[in-house]
């Protein structure tokens, strides 16, 4: 009573006013409904791109989606002329990192860095990533407060720490650790690191994906060699985080993860940072890197004490080696129908977030996938295989997170860098 009578009746009225006409446009388009008309649509489900469609999106969700003529777009929608241009899902990154690095250093674990990191994220399309280890709890409270029609940036799910340990007993104590907090994931390493470190026992793998599934959560795997991929897959692992990188997948690993129908990341990219700064990387003058990077990182980068040590890296060569393999192997893999989805692994220092996902995917088309399925394993088929049913696609009832560009990136890959506007759940992801 005391605040309306403090209320001048000019002010009354406008809010009155924005109460009834204005307060849509002020808050975001979701508010009401948002109409785009005329774009091709690749949807990231199985379907064939479809010419001029209409997507209608209201309160953040997909209302309506189809060929020009069969959806009505609600009175007062904000309507989007897409003509000649191409919508696809935001891109859903099944393997990524959000945490403490800024710049080339680690150590800025906080909520207005990863917020910075799911912001950039968005810019470059990706507007779903699957962060696999190293989140804290501001990580999980981001996940937390996602789900409602305001968002505009990347969502994030979280695996909490990454599980390691030297008994059954630890292993099964952090596993219920990161499911208390409301892990998405658990995840595990599986790998020597070239040798040089040991590899967490068979035993207590078995362990920890017997503890993860006492809590319903998937066990993604970090791993480098094919007995270890096998070794997982026999012992119930749901998701393999990176490539094999030792040797050609065999019809034995084929059949294993066909059976269990378990998704394969290959994270190419990962590859490429480990050795691409020996010398000046030609994305270095790509202008759809530069937009974001800071300057001073590319410098850093380029010192020449830097170059060297990362030329005369052994570990740096035998991850080169690697990625050869790991190429073959996406050709192989996709060949026989195993799902695979893109993944980059980026957030670690000189992983760029966003722009290394257009990489992976153009990767991925140079190993052999057509752009299409390159699309859906970076759409649909990735947000299945993390779980996240509500994002990925764009059909009814599902987020309104999409990317509208400029070229069909069915025709070229390199078009999913078209970028002229990205949303996410309605909202126009601020430039
Ligand atoms: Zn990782």
């Amino acid at each position: 009573m005391k605040l309306r009578l403090l209320v001048p009746v000019w002010l009354a009225s406008f809010m009155l006013y924005m109460a009834l006409v204005g307060f849509a446009s002020l808050v975001g388009a979701n508010e009401g409904s948002l109409a785009f008309v005329g774009a091709t649509l690749i949807d990231g489900t199985d379907a064939e791109p479809l010419e001029d469609s209409v997507i209608v999106i209201t309160h953040g969700r997909i209302r309506t989606v189809g060929p020009r003529g069969s959806v009505t777009v609600p009175d007062g929608a904000v309507v989007i002329d897409a003509s000649g241009k191409t919508i696809m899902p935001g891109i859903v990154n099944a393997h990524a990192h959000v945490g403490g690095t800024l710049g080339l250093s680690t150590g800025h674990y906080n909520t207005e860095n990863l917020t910075r990191q799911l912001g950039l994220y968005a810019r470059y399309g990706v507007t779903t990533v699957a962060s696999l280890g190293g989140d804290e709890a501001q990580g999980f409270a981001l996940r937390d407060g996602q789900f409602d029609a305001g968002l505009n940036r990347a969502r994030v799910f979280v695996a909490g720490s990454v599980v390691a340990g030297s008994t059954e007993e630890s292993v099964r104590e952090q596993v219920n650790s990161n499911a208390d907090q409301g892990a998405n994931f658990i995840k595990v390493r599986v790998d020597d690191n070239l040798g040089r470190s040991p590899k967490m026992a068979p035993s207590l793998i078995d362990a920890l994906i017997d503890q993860a599934h006492q809590r319903r959560l998937p066990v993604a795997v970090h791993l480098f060699y094919l007995d270890d991929a096998k070794y997982i897959l026999r012992a119930g692992a749901d998701l393999i985080a990176h490539s094999i990188r030792d040797l050609a997948a065999d019809q034995e690993f084929i059949d294993l993860v066909k059976a269990r129908d378990v998704c394969y990341v290959p994270t190419l990219t990962r590859e490429v940072s480990t050795f691409i700064y020996e010398s000046e990387p030609a994305f270095f003058s790509d202008p759809f890197f530069l937009k974001e990077v800071d300057g001073g990182i590319l410098e850093e980068l380029m010192t020449p004490e830097r170059q060297s040590q990362m030329r005369n890296s052994a570990s740096a060569a035998a991850y080169k080696e690697g990625l050869v393999v790991a190429k073959d192997n996406v050709k192989r893999l996709s060949d026989s129908g195993v799902r695979l989805a893109m993944g980059t692994d980026t957030g670690p220092p000189a992983r760029f977030q966003g722009y290394f996902s257009h990489m992976e995917m153009q990767m991925m088309v140079d190993a052999g996938m057509s752009p299409l399925d390159v699309i859906r394993s970076s759409t649909g088929i990735a947000a299945d295989c993390i779980n996240v049913g509500d994002v990925g696609t764009l059909e009814p009832g599902k987020w309104g997170d999409l990317v509208l560009l400029s070229e069909n990136p069915a025709e070229n890959i390199a078009n999913t860098k078209s970028i002229e506007g990205v949303w996410v759940a309605g909202n126009r992801v601020p430039d």
